[in-house]
Parts: structure tokens; C-alpha cells; sequence
């Protein structure tokens, strides 16, 4: 068994003396939190911190210990909300100081280990573009929308979006720990302007799923579910594993990625008593595969959840296949079988993300055949107005010549399968390279 490497300060901290609220409604965090929760576990392993992580800290927040930073309600209360704040720690474009300061926009939010693997003087940095706002976030383009995929039209209840048969996405919190600039549910996330996700409103979403025995799959997601408390999270959990026609459920997560320090064991101890459960993991690029991030990984698979990776193909950040490929072949190392790619949805503001699909295209074609078929994911257009997740893949159907399917494979040659199910056709079926007919054949 792997042993993890513990400092002297690996625990947790000490108590503040305040209690935290034991109601199943209780939420973690709000924006403004007057309460601040206490975790009582002691002698729990933590993370090992990376290097540039660690001299980030001891730079910028010297007062930090090792264990309040490797604390994620230390790293939520800590977040950087602001240029005053983020301008401490990177130099700010004059772009991204207007930005920043701009109303009415998705907020800003960085946890200060995220914020540890920002470039201090290069807005280009990929990363940094995820989470930093630019004034292009402010232009709206043609076939923008607020609410691209029609998921308020497919809310039967609030906070519950039903649009396939066997399945529903319960929007659990409106709270992410780093907010994402590209974000499909901007309207909706960080902003205050929706009423709470309290106990309430989850109790109408799951009456509803109660009452509708064709789903058997529920995705939690939000905001980010796994900022909630682990007490509101088995609440939610316990209750929807009560209904006998519910047979999975998964939860959608940034929090290995932007937040690590939260995958503690008293979670994913929790976590393990609602099998089957998955685990959707939004990652971007191969700079957020850290030593944290690794690890936070390393518990939850060895919980026993599967995880699968989700990421959006954003323009200059991640839309080549070398970055692609170092992404998701460090997704299999930390035992994430990489997922979905989508092609990045048209929310209000969003096209200096948005790539051709082409781009797309020739990513999964860079991939497959390239690499590990477990790394290449599905690339998908989530179709706007409704339509659900399209997949789309480069055309390897070359043509037909008579009963012949003519193939191409992933280095461009030329290949025939007889594809006939009569029993001419099954004679001498073993599929033969034609290279020499490559040009003739191509259609
Ligand atoms: S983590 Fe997900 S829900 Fe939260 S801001 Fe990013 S994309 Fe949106």
C-alpha cells in the first residue's frame, strides 16, 4: 500500500471554538459566511504540496501554516475576490483590471492554491485565461445565450433539469470555490441572483424524482457539490440512494482541481457508503495536474469511484493536439479515463473561447490510434435550444467500392472491409491494406 508522506504539521486545525450548524440544510459556504465550520478529525493524512505551491504560500501568505492552507475551509475563506487582491499576487493587465472591476458579470473567485499555479506576468498563461476576466468577456456575439442549452426550459421543478429519459441533472448549489469564465451555467452560478439552494427546494426535486420511476440516474452538479458540507452532501446522498429506482449516481466536480485540500478522508469515507457512485472531474489543462490534484485523485479512486474527466475545448488554451495529448495521458496516470471534450457552449460572452469545430475535429484525429484509445474522449456539441450531448468524429469512412467499405485509418491509409452478410461476401472477409489504391480510392 502507498504510504503518504506526512509532515509534522499534517492535521487538522485546531478548532476555533465555533460549532458548526448540524441541520441537513446547512450549506457551506455562502459568500459572506458568518459561521465558520469546524472539522474535528485529528491525525488524517494531508497533502503533499507541490513545490511552486509551497514557495507561493510561504511568499504570499507567510501568516498561513501548512495545515490551515492544506485546510479547504482555509483556502474557501481565503478566496480571491477581487483586483485589489488578485493584483497582490499577479502583475493585472489593464484589461484584466477593467474587467475585474466590470458589473454585472460572473464574479471572481480563485482559491489560493489555484491561484498558486497562475503565471505572475504572462495573461496569456492558459490557465490564468480560465479564470481571469478579460473585457471581451463583455461582447456578446451572434447566437449567444444566456442560457444556450434550454435548460430552463427543461426544469420541471427548480434546481432540476430533466431532458433524457432515464436520467436528471440536480443543480445541488449555485457555489463553485473558482468560478471558470467560460462557464455554461454563468447565469446562474456565484451571482446571488437565483433564490437559495436550501433544503426546501432540493426537497421538491426529489419528490419529483420519487415520482418519476423512469430515472435511474442522477447527476449532481451545480455550482460545485462538493463544496457543500459533508453533512449536506450525505443528507442529499442518503436521500436520493432511498429511492429504489434511482441506480446511480454521479456527481460533477471541479474541486480536485481547484480545490484538492476537500477530498479528505472523512469525504470519501462518506462518499463510499452511496455506491455506486461516479465521478465527472472538469479539467482543462495538463498545468492543473499537480501533485495535489493527484492525490486528491488517488483517494477518490481508491474509494472505489470511477472518474471521468470533462473538458472544454477553449481557443489558445487547450485547442491543440500536443496539449491535448499531455492532458489526457496525465489523466490516465492519476486514473481518470478521460470523458467528454466539448466544444465550448455559446453563453453570453464567450467567443474568444470558442474554436471552429474543425478544431475539435483534428484533436480526437491527433488522438485516436496516436495514444491509448482509453484517453481519447467523446467529442460532443451539447446542441443549443435542448437537443442534448451530439458526438462528432472525424470521418474514417473513406467510401464503398461494391460490397467494400473503404476505411481510413489513423495514419491516412486505405483500407477495405467486406462488408457484405451474405455468404459471397464472408469469403476471404480479413480486411486488406490497398495502398496502392489510396489515391484511386480516396472519395
Ligand atoms: S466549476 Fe463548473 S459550475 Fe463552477 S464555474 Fe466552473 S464550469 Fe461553472
Amino acid at each position: 500500500m502507498k504510504k503518504e508522506i506526512m509532515s509534522t504539521e499534517d492535521f487538522e486545525p485546531p478548532s476555533t471554538g465555533e460549532e458548526i450548524n448540524a441541520s441537513p440544510c446547512f450549506e457551506w459556504p455562502n459568500e459572506n459566511p458568518k459561521v465558520i465550520p469546524i472539522l474535528r478529525v485529528s491525525n488524517v493524512p494531508r497533502f503533499r504540496c507541490g513545490l511552486r505551491t509551497s514557495s507561493f504560500r510561504k511568499k504570499f501568505f507567510p501568516d498561513a501554516s501548512f495545515s490551515e492552507w492544506n485546510d479547504w475551509r482555509w483556502q474557501l475563506r481565503n478566496r480571491i475576490r477581487d483586483a485589489h487582491a488578485l493584483s497582490r499576487l499577479i502583475t493585472l493587465s489593464a484589461d484584466e483590471t477593467e474587467a475585474i472591476t466590470a458589473k454585472g458579470q460572473l464574479p471572481l473567485a480563485i482559491t489560493p492554491y489555484y491561484a498558486s499555479l497562475l503565471d505572475k506576468d504572462n495573461p496569456r498563461q492558459p490557465i490564468r485565461r480560465t479564470v481571469v476576466p478579460v473585457t471581451t468577456e463583455q461582447i456578446v456575439s451572434p447566437g449567444e445565450a444566456e442560457d444556450p442549452l434550454g435548460e430552463e426550459h427543461d426544469t420541471p421543478v427548480p434546481g432540476l433539469v430533466h431532458r433524457y429519459p432515464d436520467r436528471v441533472l440536480f443543480l445541488v448549489t449555485d457555489f463553485c470555490s473558482t468560478y471558470c469564465r467560460y462557464c455554461t451555467r454563468s447565469r446562474m452560478v456565484g451571482n446571488g441572483k437565483k433564490e437559495g439552494f436550501d433544503v426546501r427546494r432540493w426537497e421538491r426535486a426529489i419528490a419529483y424524482i420519487e415520482s418519476s420511476p423512469s430515472v435511474r440516474d442522477v447527476l449532481l452538479s451545480g455550482g460545485d457539490p462538493l463544496t457543500l458540507s459533508d453533512e449536506s452532501l450525505e443528507w442529499l446522498l442518503s436521500r436520493l440512494r432511498r429511492i429504489p429506482h434511482v441506480e446511480l449516481i454521479r456527481i460533477g466536480t471541479k474541486v480536485p482541481v481547484v480545490l484538492p485540500q476537500r477530498i479528505m478522508p472523512s469525504l470519501t469515507r462518506m462518499l463510499k457508503k452511496y455506491h455506486p457512485l461516479w465521478m465527472s472531474i472538469h479539467v482543462t489543462h495538463p498545468d492543473e495536474l499537480t501533485a495535489e490534484t493527484s492525490q486528491a485523485c488517488e483517494r477518490l479512486a481508491d474509494t472505489g469511484i470511477p472518474l471521468g474527466s470533462q473538458t472544454v475545448l477553449l481557443s489558445g488554451i487547450n485547442d491543440d493536439v500536443p496539449t491535448m495529448k499531455r492532458l489526457v495521458q496525465g489523466l490516465l496516470k492519476i486514473r481518470v479515463k478521460p470523458y467528454y471534450l466539448y466544444q465550448c457552449d455559446p453563453i453570453l460572452g464567450s467567443a474568444h473561447f470558442r474554436t471552429p469545430v474543425e478544431k475539435g475535429l483534428e484533436i480526437i484525429q491527433g488522438l485516436r490510434g496516436h495514444t491509448t484509445g482509453y484517453a481519447v474522449p467523446t467529442y460532443v456539441i451539447d446542441a443549443p435550444g435542448g437537443g442534448g450531448k451530439i458526438p462528432l468524429l472525424p470521418d474514417y469512412v473513406a467510401g464503398r467500392d461494391g460490397d467494400d467499405l473503404l476505411l481510413r485509418n489513423y495514419e491516412g491509409h486505405i483500407y477495405r472491409y467486406p462488408d457484405s452478410t451474405g455468404p459471397v461476401g464472408r469469403e476471404g472477409c480479413a480486411p486488406f491494406l490497398d495502398r496502392g489504391a489510396t489515391e484511386d480510392l480516396r472519395l
